[in-house]
């Protein structure tokens, strides 16, 4: 059941923390308390964003490497001067459970390793961050979930949006009344894929396709733009099935979505075209955002039009990476839960099986409270 009222809270959870821990004592408190992340799988995002990363960080820092390429372990050890003892493989990762240095697992693989990385990581004692999409079903959220509780570790999605300032100022100003009441919401992400034999473009290995992968952010920022649970949803896919790219996953996924406000979210992802857009329409103005989601140069308007662009506050961290892996040190620190922890990512997943089954069936199909 989503709970809309839980819902407000962890929303309002990270707006407070966006607006409080910039010079909050109590977060400076534990400074120098660093806990130790071993990342899983050095790809684009584990390698290229996620490494870089530890070095803004106050509560973070990089421990220990897994990778199916011994080689690149060692180089990216090397530069980042980690002992030759702290690199695993996938054969020897639950060896981790002896490491005392690892307090966190990130695990950055393709998506049908998530469910088996994250409970192997549980079993071996560590707490879990697991990039989005959580899972390839709510089955194996459920799973990565009732693992993580069972072995008292936290659990996380890496869900960077909540820590990004352009994000946290539309939250914000959405919140405050600035465009009266809220009746619209409009997202579209989508970029174009090449190589047919991407993991991204196999049903077995990304779980689907573009929605999986891109329209979860159009997904997720209407549940936190809105502070509301979808109660309906009506999606239609539209894949030409002969391109070599989309023999097993959709290209272009529409869905709407109806919230209790009578708010009507208009998402949409895509595999063939570049965008990246929120917006957000009530009675008195709009709020949008272009590119919304983006790793670095989100932009914010709020008003009638482009008249006005809003420049926001600083972040709760040094960068939105930074804020998300010093958040769950604190939580991990605090004992406390995660504000994007397993049930977002589940909830999320919820709702893209209910888009893929009402494009199947062309019905629109209520959601689980
Ligand atoms: P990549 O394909 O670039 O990297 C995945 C890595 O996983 C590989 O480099 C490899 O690391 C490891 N791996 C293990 N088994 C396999 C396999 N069978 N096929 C492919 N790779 C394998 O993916 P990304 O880094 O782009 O994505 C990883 C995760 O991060 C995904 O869940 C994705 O959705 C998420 N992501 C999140 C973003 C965000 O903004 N939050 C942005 C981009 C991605 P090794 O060689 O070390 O074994």
């Amino acid at each position: 059941m989503i709970d809309v009222n839980r819902r407000k809270l962890v929303v309002a959870a990270g707006a407070t923390l966006a607006a409080s821990t910039i010079g909050n004592p109590a977060w400076a408190d534990v400074a120098g308390r660093k806990l130790g992340y071993a990342i899983v799988g050095l790809g684009s995002y584990g390698l290229g964003r996620i490494i870089p990363q530890f070095k803004n960080c106050e509560h973070s820092r990089l421990v220990a490497l897994v990778s199916g390429d011994p080689a690149k372990a060692k180089r990216v050890a090397a530069e980042y001067g980690l002992a030759e003892r702290n690199i695993y493989n996938y054969d020897n990762y639950d060896s981790i459970r002896d490491n005392p240095e690892i307090d966190i697992v990130y695990v950055c693989l393709p998506v049908f390793m998530h469910a088996e990385y994250t409970i192997r990581a549980a079993k071996a004692g560590k707490h879990v961050m697991c990039e989005k999409p959580m899972a390839i079903s709510a089955a194996e959220c459920e799973a990565m979930i009732a693992a993580c509780k069972t072995a008292g570790k936290k659990l996380m999605i890496g869900y960077r949006c909540h820590f990004e300032p352009t994000n946290l100022e539309a939250i914000r100003r959405a919140r405050s009344g600035d465009i009266g009441k809220l009746r619209y919401f409009r997202s579209e992400h989508g970029f174009v894929q090449g190589d047919p034999s991407k993991w991204r473009l196999k049903k077995k290995l990304g779980g689907g396709g573009s929605l999986m992968d891109m329209g979860i952010y159009a997904l997720n920022a209407a549940r936190y733009m809105t502070g509301e649970e979808p109660i309906s949803v009506f999606a239609t896919e539209h894949t030409d099935r002969k391109d070599p790219r989309f023999r097993e996953v959709e290209d272009m996924i529409e869905f709407e979505l109806e919230f209790p406000s009578g708010v009507i979210g208009s998402c949409m992802s895509m595999y063939s075209a570049n965008q990246n857009h929120i917006m957000l329409m009530g009675e008195k103005g709009r709020i949008e955002l272009e590119p919304g989601t983006s790793y670095e140069g989100n932009r914010l308007w709020v008003g009638r039009g482009r008249e006005n662009e809003i420049t926001p506050p600083p972040g709760p961290g040094k960068t939105q990476w930074a804020a998300q892996l010093d958040h769950l040190s604190q939580c991990v620190i605090d004992n406390r839960e995660p504000i994007v922890a397993g049930e977002e990512g589940l909830r999320d997943l919820r709702i893209i099986e209910a888009i893929y089954r009402s494009a199947r069936e062309q019905k629109r199909l209520p959601l689980r409270a």
